[in-house]
């Protein structure tokens, strides 16, 4: 295979010393640091060591209420008041200061995530930035983003979000709120809390109202009690499917507003037109991209059967040139699975796969003997009937299909309770619109794979959730007409 024309790079590790991650955090409360009423603080790790990075508080409902107190207080008497112009400084003020410190916010988001430091220096930390420039922009000119429809601010928005991107996450959830006028309760994952919880300390920098963004940590329970507040007006939440429709039955009856972007299982579809040696780029950054820890990760490959030993072969050859192990190395492409748990369930669809009798390839790397890693893994020959097909991994882990005509190809691809994001690799305009039309994704990307910008509105069909966040259709949830 063509490895042997490749060779090994020397270590080129990114220094962490510069980061500075406190022993222990309180919660960010009305512009303070406050202690949880629980008392309680646990561990955040590094997955790629398993060695304890910091500690950090367990908020319970009473916390939740004196956070949601405190945003409540800050949009009454503070921020719904302020001339729109105004908050838009302080958002300009916000994104500026993550790009000061964005080499300290990539290092923490590695350390606490186990994404690739490339990946979070060269993706996460400018996109985050990014998203909060472009909503500053969007602040005082809410008339002019919906004429003649009297936009308004809705309240105190609950924000629960995910551990594959935190920072960009926060900003994707934080940022529009404010814009509109909202004020904020934010609650990262358990498992990466940590640049959430530096954003609180750009956001004290800032010198942003009191209250105006709240930043808690805890477990589900402490989700749960933000989601059941009854003083909230609006809750954003990414994550699971099984937690979002949790929180849909929860708010039933209640006028609270949602917007849920939730699970995927994206298909990435290459016809025999298509410029392989691009596709096969494409398939790699599309799934093996931050551990294909990514809700729109292009986790099943059709292929076109005349092609389809070609791209195989292909796609193996460049896997294996993939740098598989210490996220903090900047050479590395793919780093640590986000915890153990993960990489047990990931571990359990290997097996599923193998059992269901799927031809299987994985990549010869060595993987580092202490922290949660998995070596990239293709599925091949694999059917619609398969689990590994059908359901969400939420790791490196490809299966292929192939078919022959269009028609086919789009039944397969929506044949799916999922319908976050597909892609589409051809020579043919009239193919991808063609295509594009029928596919029932939020997001389906034309010769290309994985690529965000913050004018571009992003969310889910069928169990993937509803709403968009990104672009003027981001603003609408906090906005009621
Ligand atoms: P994942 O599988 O990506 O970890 P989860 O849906 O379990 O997704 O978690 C996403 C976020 O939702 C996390 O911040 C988690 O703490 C929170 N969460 C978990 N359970 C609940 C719940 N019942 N209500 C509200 N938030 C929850």
């Amino acid at each position: 295979m063509e490895k042997e024309f490749t060779w090994d790079y020397a270590p080129a590790p990114e220094a962490k010393d510069h980061a500075k991650i406190k022993k222990q955090y309180d919660l960010f409360i009305n512009g303070e640091w406050v202690k949880p009423s629980t008392k309680k603080y646990f561990n955040t790790i590094n997955p790629a060591t398993e060695e304890k990075i910091s500690e950090v508080a367990e908020a319970n409902e009473k916390d939740v209420d004196l956070a949601v107190k405190a945003a409540r207080n800050a949009y009454e008497k503070t921020w719904k008041k302020m001339p729109a112009k105004e908050r838009g400084k302080y958002i300009f003020r916000i994104a500026r200061m993550i790009q000061e410190r964005s080499r300290e916010l990539a290092v923490i988001e590695t350390l606490n995530g186990g994404k690739s430091i490339r990946e979070s220096r060269d993706f996460d930390v400018p996109t985050a930035a990014n998203h909060f420039f472009y909503y500053a922009g969007w602040a005082d000119k809410l008339e002019y983003a919906f004429p003649n429809r009297n936009p308004k601010s809705l309240g105190v928005a609950a924000q629960i979000i995910p551990w594959n991107f935190p920072l960009l996450m926060a900003a994707w959830k934080i940022a529009p709120a404010l814009a509109t006028g909202n004020t904020v309760v934010l609650k990262p994952a358990e498992a990466t809390p940590l640049t959430a919880l530096k954003l609180a300390e750009i956001i004290q920098d800032c010198d942003l109202p009191p209250g105006v963004v709240n930043i808690i940590t805890g477990f589900g329970k402490t989700g749960a009690a933000m989601v059941n507040h009854p003083d909230v007006n609006k809750i954003a939440f990414t994550g699971s499917t099984d937690v979002g429709k949790i929180i849909q039955k929860s708010i039933a009856g209640t006028n609270k507003k949602a917007t849920l972007e939730l699970g995927g299982k994206a298909a990435n579809i290459i016809f025999e037109d298509a410029p392989i040696n691009q596709a096969v780029e494409g398939i790699v950054n599309g799934i093996f991209f931050n551990q294909g820890h990514v809700c729109c990760a292009g986790s099943r490959l059709f292929v076109q059967e005349s092609v389809a030993e070609e791209v195989i072969q292909k796609l193996k050859a460049r896997m294996e040139t993939l740098i598989v192990g210490d996220p903090m190395d900047k050479n590395t492409d793919i780093g640590a699975i986000n915890s153990k748990e993960q990489l047990l369930k990931i571990n359990e669809y290997l097996k599923i796969g193998a059992d269901e009798g799927l031809e299987m390839f994985q990549t010869s790397c060595t993987l580092p003997s202490k922290g949660f890693f998995c070596k990239p893994t293709l599925f091949i020959g694999a059917a619609q009937s398969n689990r590994v097909v059908t359901e969400e991994i939420f790791g490196p882990v490809l299966t292929i299909q192939t078919f022959r005509t269009i028609e086919e190809v789009i039944e397969k691809a929506n044949n799916i309770p999922y319908g976050l994001s597909a892609g589409v690799w051809t020579d043919k305009g009239s193919k991808i619109f063609n295509l594009t039309s029928k596919m029932r994704a939020g997001v389906v990307w034309a010769n290309t794979y994985n690529k965000f910008d913050p004018t571009s509105p992003f969310g889910g069909y069928k169990e993937s959730g509803f709403g968009r966040e990104g672009g003027l259709h981001g603003l609408m949830p906090y906005l009621s007409f």
